[in-house]
């Protein structure tokens, strides 16, 4: 044992013996509103049909390693302008990572807002590079000054920013991410992994700037199972970027799935459309309860800031009555006292509102 400790300590790289490692809490029965999960399942005759549809796949074969067709219909489904590429990640994950190894130099810089969606930073330090993270403003906006300082002082090789932000809901000023595209002397990933959820969008930009790139996934809208994201932006950047991908990275599972799911995207639309109405409805009911900070969204879940020193507690009672949500309040900083909650089905939503009446 001690031998092993020995060689882990000498050949694990000391930047991935300092990492936790991501922590997926175990729901078990709990009602899970903690990952910003679409609840909505398929009718029967959907589900009948997409199991048809499995009968005809080859698992003998290796997938079509371009995945022609399921691009296509991402493609049309949503709307990436002519002219512009399209590259798949086993998940917008993977996708960051691909960037990253493409650009990964000792010293070289990947920047982002803080807080924002934790990957940047863990992937930035697994491909070996420096990770700068800038503190949003009081108002989870971009604080240009510093945002300015950053930019200048590090040459990032890559600025991620999550458009709405992860864990705080919000959109940034589309004028300040304009003024950061200028600025900015490498890649600007506009990450809209929440875009189910706003009708704002930098897609129709990406004529207009040579840095930047666009990364959506099709997780929020209800496929988090499949694990598929897209890279979306010009030929030059993404035929570099697409030789770090290994070479079946989106599975014979994965591509007929997307291809049928894709094939009925309205009944995914429409339950993204109860989930923007059930958010605006789970707002006013927050928004009644004494004491607490709600946080405008214009994604699928909801920050909330609980009173000083209660997050916790009020995470693991509102646990206790069957609910997961996600307890940030450990993170300090802007994040101080505020957890994080995934809008569910109306009966879910209720029974979370219930749990933190209970609680508080
Ligand atoms: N970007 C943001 C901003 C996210 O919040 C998430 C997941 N929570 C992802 C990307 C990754 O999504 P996926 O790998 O499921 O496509």
């Amino acid at each position: 044992m001690s031998q092993a400790t020995d060689k882990i300590n000498r050949w694990i790289r000391p930047e991935i013996r300092a990492l936790s490692a991501y922590h997926v809490p175990d729901p078990g029965d709990c009602i899970k509103l903690d990952a910003m999960e679409n609840p909505y399942t398929w009718p029967e005759q959907m589900v009948e049909a997409w199991l048809e549809t499995l009968r005809e796949v080859s698992l003998n074969r290796y997938p079509d390693p371009g995945a022609r067709r399921l691009k296509e219909q991402l493609r049309s489904c949503m709307q990436v302008p002519a002219g512009q590429e399209i590259l798949l990640g086993n998940g917008s994950d993977e996708l960051i990572q691909m960037i990253a190894l493409a650009l990964a130099q000792p010293g070289r810089v990947v920047l982002a807002p803080e807080p924002s969606f934790v990957m940047y930073r863990m992937i930035a330090t697994l491909a070996g590079m420096d990770y700068v993270g800038v503190p949003l403003d009081g108002a989870f906006q971009l604080d240009m000054t510093a945002m300015a300082a950053a930019i200048e002082r590090h040459q990032p090789a890559v600025i991620f920013l999550a458009y709405p932000n992860n864990p705080t809901g919000n959109l940034f000023r589309a004028g300040d991410i304009e003024a950061i595209l200028a600025a900015a002397p490498g890649l600007v990933v506009v990450d809209e992994a929440y875009a189910p959820f706003t009708d704002a969008s930098f897609l129709d930009r990406l004529g207009q700037y040579d840095n930047l790139l666009v990364l959506r996934t099709v997780s929020k809208m209800g496929l988090a199972g499949l694990r598929l994201g897209l890279l979306i932006g010009g030929p030059g950047w993404l035929g570099e970027i697409d030789k770090t991908r290994l070479p079946y990275n989106i599975n014979v599972l994965t591509q007929a799935s997307g291809e049928f799911a894709l094939r009925h995207v309205e009944v995914l639309e429409e339950q993204a459309r109860k989930i923007r109405a059930d958010r605006a409805a789970l707002l006013a009911a927050l928004g009644a309860l004494p004491g607490l900070e709600v946080f405008p969204s214009d994604a699928n879940f909801i920050l909330l800031r609980v009173p000083a020193g209660r997050g916790q507690a009020l995470f693991d009672a509102i646990r206790q009555q069957g609910v997961l949500i996600k307890n940030l309040s450990g993170t300090g900083g802007v994040l101080a006292d505020c957890l994080r909650v995934t809008v569910g089905k109306p009966e879910e939503n209720a029974a979370f509102l219930r749990a933190l009446r209970a609680a508080l």
